[in-house]
């Protein structure tokens, strides 16, 4: 029942690992609590923003937000499907563009934690918008740029780009999306040395109907190391107005109806020398590093955005009556809104403790960002589908037509539309979870990679398992060994049950990734619905503990009723957990797969019933149609 591993797919796996973040040079809270670890300091006290850079944010968002309440008619953005270009000049007058880019090249130069307000500011308002910011300077090319770039690089683009100069990132092909690894546009050293030749094309690119400079991924020539060849992937900073650059498409979307996302065709276009981004050959990891770095951005948006949610939700439980009552006095809609503001606060305290964490520089937090954006986006989306089910058949009608019957124009069902995407781009749920599922298994796969290898000589494997054994046989048992009950944890007051339940469950955890090892041994890899379950317990124990540290920081300051948001938020991800810890083996996963194997295959085509057909169009017609375009 195992699937076959074609050679495409190994050589992606490959490439995938070598272009994988390895060292490990600071802590990371998350991949602690993995090996069943609690260090509450890494997340205790609350990282608050110092008052000086807080200063500096608050001077800024009354600006941004008086700009966007004058002039960013999201609805019209929305309806018209394209966006209003004359506010870019607007942008760039509040500096909007360079929010990132530090002071020394023009930019605004501020903290993760400012940009991630200003972000969150601007989703509750537009998520066009949004996504034109934070295309350009999230993952554009400032950010790989003020990684990887050389000082002339940086002297180059930098100020250019903090002038309002839009930038894109381009990775994903129509044929790669999850697994850019099998990219195939190419570039080749250009005959006369200068420079480089870029073929192929890419999609989705978000911003590059108007981008002035872009950073590309593309293969360029194999490279024999220890007598194996192997792929190169390297990234380059294009100029857009580059001779053989093409914008072949303008792709439209369910929502954020306002960006500028296109398919592009390169053909035999030259890229100078220096534009290469890092060395060669280190592409695909500086992509998956400005993924990585950038991803704090998404979440920033759905925990505002949940806000904004929670606004509506709040007002319109209020305001509206049905069967004698306000519809939020009804125990199925209170337990929605008590799902929303309870999950609204765990998504606030994730974003501002990786931005505070970030700011300070003094923690890895690889998966904790992977965590913000799994755990964020999921949540954002459940809280938009509950926002139009309290919204009923308001939350189905759009925010025009509402106000042209005289009602509030509250955009619900845009404000889902725009939301939908969130689980999919800058890495699916699917392949956070997969990030984060390496990373907890890391630990016991460095210990067990020799045992498992079937090419591995006996004496060897003997060797590895005589370590591993005495490693475990001291580990295994202090996984069940620990202290978490009252007075540990005193400091949290009321919570302190929910993080001594954190620090017991985090050593189950710990147990239980073991225990996965060891049944499923190599196959682990692909037991996705078991370590799916992995993940999501760990994502819930980080948000818990989230949600614990800045709950306690806020009440010190006087919000004593933040409590009951994180307490409320916590007895509802103990029941999640507790939940995917029973099912956590089950031969549900088996039969599943079993079925879908055999529906793939066509099985279950008699299932399919009766469908109105689309009509496929004969080649002469195609034909026309492309003459036409033509
Ligand atoms: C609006 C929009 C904006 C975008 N902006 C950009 C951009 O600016 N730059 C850019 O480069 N790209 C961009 N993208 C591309 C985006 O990042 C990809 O859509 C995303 O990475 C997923 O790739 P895919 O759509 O090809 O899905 P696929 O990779 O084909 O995946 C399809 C489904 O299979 C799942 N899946 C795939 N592999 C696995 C696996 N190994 N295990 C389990 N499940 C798996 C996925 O999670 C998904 O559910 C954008 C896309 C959209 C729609």
């Amino acid at each position: 029942m195992a699937e076959v591993k074609t050679q495409g797919a190994v050589e992606a796996m490959e490439v995938a690992e070598a272009s994988r973040e390895t060292e490990w040079e600071k802590p990371s809270f998350v991949g602690q609590l993995f090996l069943g670890n609690l260090d509450v300091d890494l997340i205790h006290p609350f990282p608050e923003q110092p008052a000086e850079d807080k200063a500096v944010g608050d001077e800024f968002l009354p600006k941004l937000e008086r700009f966007l309440a004058e002039n960013v008619d999201a609805d019209k953005i929305d309806e018209q499907g394209e966006y209003d270009y004359e506010l870019f000049d607007g942008f760039t007058k509040l500096g909007a563009w360079g929010m990132k880019i530090p002071k020394e090249y023009g930019g605004l130069g501020f903290s993760a934690t400012n940009y991630n307000r200003a972000i969150g500011m601007v989703a509750t308002w537009c998520g066009s918008t949004v996504a034109w910011l934070s295309a350009d300077q999230s993952i554009g090319v400032p950010q790989p740029l003020q990684l990887f770039g050389t000082k002339e690089q940086k002297e180059k683009w930098l100020p250019r780009l903090a002038k309002g100069a839009i930038s894109a990132f381009a990775l994903t092909e129509p044929g790669v999306g999850s697994d850019p690894a099998k990219m195939q546009t190419r570039a080749v050293p250009s005959p006369d040395g200068k420079g480089w030749i870029l073929n192929g094309e890419k999609l989705w690119c978000t911003n590059g109907l108007k981008a002035e400079v872009i950073v590309v991924m593309a293969q360029t020539p194999p490279k024999v190391v220890k007598g194996k060849e192997k792929k190169q992937i390297s990234a380059f900073i294009l100029e857009m107005n580059t001779p053989g650059i093409e914008i072949k498409h303008r792709c439209q979307f369910m929502g954020l109806r306002g960006i500028g996302n296109v398919l592009i065709d390169f053909k035999d276009v030259f890229i100078p020398k220096e534009n290469l981004l890092w060395n060669e050959g280190q592409g695909l990891k500086l992509a998956l590093i400005t993924l990585n770095t950038g991803r704090l951005t998404i979440p920033a948006g759905c925990a505002a955005g949940g806000r904004r949610m929670l606004d509506i939700a709040q007002d319109w439980a209020n305001e509206r009556v049905q069967w004698g009552a306000p519809i939020g006095k009804h125990e199925a809609v209170a337990a929605k809104i008590a799902w929303m503001a309870s999950h609204t606060f765990a998504m606030e305290a994730i974003v501002w403790l990786t931005s505070g964490l970030s700011d300070r520089g003094e923690v890895d937090l690889r998966l904790e960002a992977a965590m913000a954006k799994l755990f964020n986006t999921e949540t954002a989306w459940q809280c938009a589908d509950h926002l139009v089910q309290i919204r009923g058949g308001r939350g189905y009608e759009t925010g025009r037509s509402l106000r042209e019957r005289g009602e509030k124009g509250y955009p619900v069902e845009r404000i889902l539309r725009d939301m939908r995407i969130n689980r999919i781009f800058e890495g699916t749920s699917e392949i956070q979870h997969l990030f984060i599922a390496r990373e907890a298994v890391d630990p016991h796969m460095k210990r067990g990679y020799k045992i498992l290898q079937p090419e591995t000589p006996a004496k060897e494997k003997l060797a590895a398992a005589a370590k591993a054994g005495a490693h475990y046989a001291a580990w295994y048992p202090s996984r069940y060994l620990g202290w978490s009950h009252f007075p540990k944890f005193g400091e949290f007051g009321p919570l302190s049950g929910h993080m001594g339940y954190i620090e017991r469950t985090s050593r189950h955890l710990s147990r239980s990734i073991f225990h996965s090892m060891m049944r499923y041994q190599a196959k682990l890899e692909r037991k996705q619905m078991v370590l799916f379950r992995i993940v999501d317990i760990g994502t819930d124990l980080f948000a818990m503990s989230a949600a614990i540290s800045y709950a306690t920081m806020l009440a010190k300051k006087g919000q004593k009723n933040a409590i009951d948001l994180a307490d409320v938020f916590c007895r509802e991800a103990r029941m999640r957990i507790d939940a995917n810890f029973s099912n956590l083996f089950t031969d549900h996963d088996d039969a599943a797969y079993r079925l879908v194997l055999k529906l793939l295959k066509g099985d279950y085509d008699w299932f399919k019933g009766q469908m109105v057909e689309p009509v496929v169009p004969t080649a002469e017609q195609v034909e026309e149609a492309v003459r036409k375009l033509a």
